[in-house]
């Protein structure tokens, strides 16, 4: 069935745009979601031009509604999910506050099938699993998962060696099984090889490392206004598989990925720390999206080099690797500016 899914995948690139419920107890009463169609349409109203006149189409791979619940397939090397504060990032990657298994996000749905399909294969591969989680904040990379005192709690982006080749996890599941094994990892890439690497043998072993991580972020949000909003994480689980008989080794990994809110801060308003920011997630996010655009158009060059988030994506983003992007509407009539916004991003590279 993977596989079928997998052969069905046109581009490398699919975008999924998830709008969020009204939240009880918050203000909100007028929705600016016109429509849904079965075929990846979504129609918006602008709230200021009533009737149709105002409305916008948009056409993505899927949308998901208000009423959708959390189940998604979860093979894809980069997943990201993209949208102003609050517009449901972190519900859809990681889900909410001790979720149940039904409300579980993308990153444990990723997780478990990845170990699933390993502890199929065991016989005949032996797997090993890693993980690392980092923030890119003011376009400096820290480590969220750094031994108390550690000197490597700020590690740089290097030219990877072999353990943190990258590529799909799937496409190496997917050779193993119909060609056999072969190391398909991109001699070029790049990665945070000293950020701390941490073995995991379970999707508890990495829930309990994501929560850690979450607290690391946490704990300077106190000091800085919200920072778990003005930053990026990226949680790369590692897996490499070796066969026995051939004692040939693959890489493959994942990235799951929560980025900073899109919201554009007025300049007028902020000065020095949180304009720094700004600029910051401003100038991650467009290069962010000249990358994908770049890569859904088929560019002969991409430009990874003009941030460090798509530096260090860059590994799963392009080459044979696939990338997911969720794409995060709050379908609030006061959100109508930032959403458009949005939804203009996601048009570009769908
Ligand atoms: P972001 O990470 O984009 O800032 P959050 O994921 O924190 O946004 O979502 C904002 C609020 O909306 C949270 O209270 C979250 O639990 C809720 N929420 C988001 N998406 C959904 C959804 N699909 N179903 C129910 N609640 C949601
Ligand atoms: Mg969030």
């Amino acid at each position: 069935k993977l596989f079928n899914e997998l052969q069905d995948l046109k581009g490398n690139i699919r975008v999924f745009c998830r709008v969020r419920p009204f939240i009880p107890g918050q203000s909100g009463n007028k929705t600016i979601v016109d429509s849904i169609g079965d075929n990846g349409q979504l129609v918006i109203s602008n709230p200021s031009k009533p009737g149709k006149e105002g409305n916008k189409t948009f056409k993505f791979n899927k949308v998901f509604g208000p009423t959708a619940t959390q189940v998604v397939d979860g093979f894809n090397v980069c997943i990201f999910a993209y949208g102003q504060t609050g517009s449901g990032k972190t519900y859809t990657m990681t889900g909410p506050n001790n979720a149940t298994e039904e409300e579980w996000g993308v990153n444990y749905r990723a997780l478990n099938n990845l170990f699933k399909i390993s502890q199929n294969r065991r016989t005949t591969i032996v797997y090993e699993v890693g993980v690392q989680m980092i923030e890119i904040y003011n376009d400096q990379v820290r480590d969220l998962l750094a031994a108390k005192g550690s000197e490597k709690k700020y590690p740089s982006i290097k030219q990877k060696q072999n353990i943190y080749s990258c590529d799909m996890v799937i496409i190496v599941f997917l050779n193993l099984h119909t060609m056999g094994v072969t190391n398909i990892s991109q001699p070029n890439g790049l990665a945070v090889p000293d950020a701390s690497m941490h073995p995991v043998l379970s999707t508890t072993d990495v829930i309990d490392l994501i929560d850690i991580g979450f607290k690391n972020r946490t704990v300077s949000a106190t000091a800085m206004n919200e920072r778990s909003s003005r930053s990026h994480s990226i949680i790369t689980v590692h897996v490499r598989g070796k066969d026995l008989k051939s004692a040939n080794c693959l890489y493959g990994n994942l990235h799951l990925v929560d980025l900073a809110g899109s919201e554009r801060v007025d300049r007028s308003e902020v000065t020095g720390d949180r304009l720094k920011e700004a600029q910051h997630i401003n100038k991650s996010l467009s290069a962010l999206g000249d990358v994908i655009f770049s890569l859904a158009q088929k560019g002969a060059h991409v430009p990874y080099r003009n941030s460090k988030l798509t530096q260090v994506l860059q590994s799963s983003l392009g080459g044979q690797a696939k990338t997911l992007m969720f794409v995060q509407l709050n379908p609030d009539a006061v959100s109508y500016t930032e959403s458009l916004s949005t939804l203009k991003f996601a048009e570009r590279v769908s």
